[in-house]
Order: structure tokens, then sequence, then C-alpha cells
């Protein structure tokens, strides 16, 4: 299933070094609005640690988000001293390989960390990038992502469902 996740995690500060190492992950492209950042733009405490620690351990980090806000978007990437494409239209898959380049790995030693199906999930996946899933920050969502969200818990719901029951992640 192309909106399934290779991996789940309930916040991005769960995603651990060994996690990635052990799934030849050597870099993340990590979306921004409520991955990062909630709907005021408030950062979750131990995010900037969290993004150190990682860097530490020779991951590479990158932020690709869909808002056309840039000033956003630069604060965090100056917090955090990540470098970033905005604007990114994802879930095709131009703001994606952009970062790939930069980041020079290939596909799949990339994790693409985010909270939505049908942007992150299915952008990652048909980049044959490895894919994270993450829950949303908080519960208040922009209106687009409001009228998808609906759709994206069924989805969810079946997804845990096959974790459940095989607890391998199988996306077919
Ligand atoms: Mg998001």
């Amino acid at each position: 299933m192309i909106f399934y996740p290779d991996a789940y995690f309930k916040n991005a500060k769960q995603i651990t070094t060994e996690f990635l190492n052990k799934n030849n992950i050597k870099a993340l492209i990590l979306d921004l609005d409520n991955t990062l950042i909630d709907y005021d733009r408030n950062m979750p405490e131990g995010i900037i640690e969290w993004a150190n620690e990682l860097k530490k351990n020779g991951i590479k980090l990158y932020i690709v988000t869909n808002t056309n806000k840039k000033k956003k978007a630069e604060s965090v990437s100056k917090k955090l001293d990540i470098q970033y494409n905005y604007f990114a239209t994802k879930p095709l898959k131009f703001g994606l390989l952009k970062a790939q380049k930069k980041l020079k790995e290939k596909p799949e030693n990339i994790a693409v960390v985010g909270d939505q199906l049908f942007t992150d999930v299915l952008g990652a996946n048909r980049c044959k990038m490895f894919s994270i899933l993450v829950d949303p920050i908080a519960e208040r969502d922009i209106l687009i992502t409001k009228v998808k969200r609906p759709i994206e818990n069924f989805l969810k719901k079946k997804y845990f469902e096959k974790l459940n029951k095989g607890g391998v992640m199988d996306k077919k």
C-alpha cells in the first residue's frame, strides 16, 4: 500500500540513531508543520537536543515543508541549524528529490519523517525513500488538512490493525 509507512513513532524524538543505523538510514528529511512545530509555531521541548544528538551521530538532517511561509520555515531551520526547502508540494517528488541531491545520499538511505499519509508518506514512498509516520503534535490543522484527516485516520487504523496482527511492517 503506497499510503503505508515503513515505520511509525509517536513523535520525531522517539526516532533513535540505533533504529536508523539498523535500517541503513543516513539522512532524515523532516516535515515541519505538526512534526517539528505545532499550529501555533511552538516547538516541543527536546526537539533541538534530539536533532543535535542525531547530527552528532553522523545523521544528516534536512527540512522539506509544503508551507508557503518562508519566515516560519527559516526560523525553525535556524533554530535547528538545518537546511530547508519550503513550498515543496509533497507528495510530488520535486522537493524531496531536491533535498536528496543536497544530502548526497541514495533514496534507500534517506527516511522522510512526517505526520501525513497523503503528503509525507506518499511522497517518500514514491521516491523510494524510507517513510516514517509520526502522530501530529497538535489536534488543530489548517483547513485543507482538516478535510484529509478523517480518511487518513481510517487508513492509519487499518495500518495499525495490520501491525498488531503480524507485527511486521509489510506495506502490501
Ligand atoms: Mg505536517
